[in-house]
C-alpha cells in the first residue's frame, strides 16, 4: 500500500528528521537518568533535560521553573484541572468551573469527572463560527470561580479564540486561566504575560515532535499557581510529576519546539497559502461547500468543510489515497457526529458531511492540486 497523502496534521505530525537526529543519542550512548545526578550520564541526561525545558520556556515566554513535562496534553490537562481542584489553597473561592462545550475532550471528560466530586461546571456555547462570547463569559463568572478553561485553538475546526481579552477578562475577575494551546502551540504566537495565561498544557507530536511527551506551565508569580500533584513517587519535576522523566522524548520536544518557534512565521505564510489553495480548488470543483468554522479567526492550516449531500464516512471509505479526518480523530471510533460542530449549529447533514483538512510542514503544492483531484472525483462519482 502507497502512504496516503497526509493532510491530518491535526490528529498527529511526523517526526520532523532532524528531530529524530537529536534525540537518537539518548536512546542508546546517553541513556542516563535525569535524576542519578552523581555521574556523569545521569548529569548528561539531566543538562539535556533543561536544555528543552528552556526551549519550551522561550516558545511561550515563561520561565523555564514554569515547565512541567508529562506524558502528553491529555496528561497535562487532568493535572492542571484535577491540580487546581485539589489544591487546598483555593477551596475557600468555591468549587465551580468555566468551560467551552467545543473543548477537547481530553477537559471535557475531567471536567465531568470533577462534576461527579462535586464541582459545578458551566459549559459556554460558542457561535456559528465557534466563537465563545466574552459578555457571557464575564456572567459565567462567579465569586465561586476558581478556573476558567478555555482552548486556544480547535483541533477539528482550526478557530481560534480571542485569548488575550479572555485572560485579560478572567484577571480582572480574580479567575484562573488555563488554556490547552495544543493545536496553536508553534503555529501561532503565544505570551503567557501578555495573555495572561495561568496555565497552559501542549503536546510534542502536534509540532513534529515525538508522541507521548507534553508540558504543562504552571505561573510562578503574578499569581503564584498553586497546583497539586495527581501522581506520586519520587518528587521529580519540583514534585509536581513524578516518574522518570522520558529524557530522548524530552529532548525531541525541546528541539521540535525550536524548530517551530525559529520558523513559525515563514512556515505559516506557506501552509496558510497551501491551505486557501485547497480551499479555492475544493470549491470551484465541487459545488455545495460550505466552510465550518471562522476563516477571520482561524489557524492557518486547517479546513473544515461540509460537503452538501455527502457522508464523509462513505466519502473516506472510497477514498484511501489521503488521509483526512471525518471529525475528531479521538472521537471517531465512536462514529456519532462531532460534539463541536454540534455546539455552532450544523444540520445533521452538514454534520455528515464534514471533512476536516489539516496541512503541515511537509505538504506540497502537489499534493495539495492530488487531493482536490482525488475529492472532487469521488465526490462526482458518488453523486
Ligand atoms: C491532540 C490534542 C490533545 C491531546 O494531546 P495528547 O498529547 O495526544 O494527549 C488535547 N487537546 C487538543 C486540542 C488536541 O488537539
Amino acid at each position: 500500500m502507497n502512504t496516503p497523502i497526509y493532510l491530518d496534521y491535526n490528529a498527529t505530525t511526523p517526526l520532523d528528521p532532524r528531530v529524530f537526529e537529536t534525540m537518537k543519542p539518548y536512546f542508546i550512548e546517553k541513556f542516563g537518568n535525569a535524576a542519578s545526578r552523581n555521574h556523569s550520564l545521569g548529569c548528561e541526561a539531566a543538562q539535556a533535560v533543561e536544555l528543552a525545558r528552556q526551549q519550551v520556556a522561550k516558545l511561550i515566554e515563561a520561565d523555564p521553573r514554569e515547565i512541567f513535562f508529562t506524558s502528553g496534553a491529555t496528561e497535562a490537562v487532568n493535572l492542571a484541572l484535577k491540580g487546581i481542584a485539589e489544591s487546598p489553597y483555593y477551596a475557600h473561592n468555591g468549587r465551580h468551573i468555566v468551560t467551552v462545550c467545543t473543548e477537547h475532550k481530553a477537559v471535557l471528560d475531567t471536567c465531568e469527572w470533577l462534576e461527579r466530586k462535586g464541582w459545578s461546571i458551566t459549559y459556554l456555547p460558542v457561535n456559528a463560527d465557534g466563537l465563545i462570547d466574552l459578555q457571557q463569559l464575564k456572567a459565567a463568572i462567579t465569586q465561586q470561580t476558581v478556573l476558567v478553561a478555555v482552548m486556544h485553538a480547535n483541533n477539528e475546526t482550526g478557530v481560534i479564540q480571542p485569548i488575550e481579552k479572555i485572560g485579560r477578562l478572567c484577571k480582572q475577575h480574580g479567575a484562573l486561566l488555563f488554556s490547552d494551546t495544543t493545536q496553536s502551540a508553534g503555529k501561532e504566537r503565544i505570551d503567557v504575560e501578555a495573555f495572561d495565561i495561568d496555565l497552559l498544557a501542549m503536546s510534542a507530536h502536534k509540532m513534529y515532535g515525538p508522541k507521548g511527551v507534553g508540558v504543562l506551565y504552571v505561573r510562578r508569580r503574578k499569581p503564584r499557581v498553586r497546583c497539586e500533584a495527581i501522581i506520586h513517587g519520587g518528587g521529580h519535576e519540583r514534585g509536581l510529576r513524578s516518574g522518570t522523566l522520558n529524557v530522548p522524548g524530552i529532548v525531541g520536544m525541546g528541539a521540535a519546539v525550536e524548530l517551530c518557534r525559529l520558523n513559525m512565521s515563514n512556515e505559516q505564510k506557506r501552509i496558510r497559502r497551501l491551505r486557501d489553495k485547497l480551499q479555492r480548488q475544493l470549491y470551484s470543483h465541487i459545488h455545495g461547500i460550505t466552510i465550518n468554522g471562522s476563516t477571520m479567526q482561524r489557524l492557518a492550516n486547517t479546513l473544515n468543510v461540509s460537503i452538501e449531500g455527502m457522508d464523509s464516512e462513505v466519502l473516506m471509505r472510497d477514498i484511501t489515497s489521503v488521509a483526512v479526518s471525518s471529525s475528531s480523530a479521538c472521537t471517531s471510533a465512536t462514529l456519532q457526529p462531532s460534539y463541536v460542530l454540534g455546539a455552532m449549529g450544523r444540520s445533521d447533514e452538514q454534520m455528515a458531511g464534514s471533512i476536516r483538512f489539516s496541512l503541515g510542514r511537509f505538504t506540497t503544492d502537489e499534493e495539495v492540486a492530488l487531493a482536490t483531484d482525488i475529492f472532487a472525483t469521488a465526490v462526482s462519482t458518488l453523486r
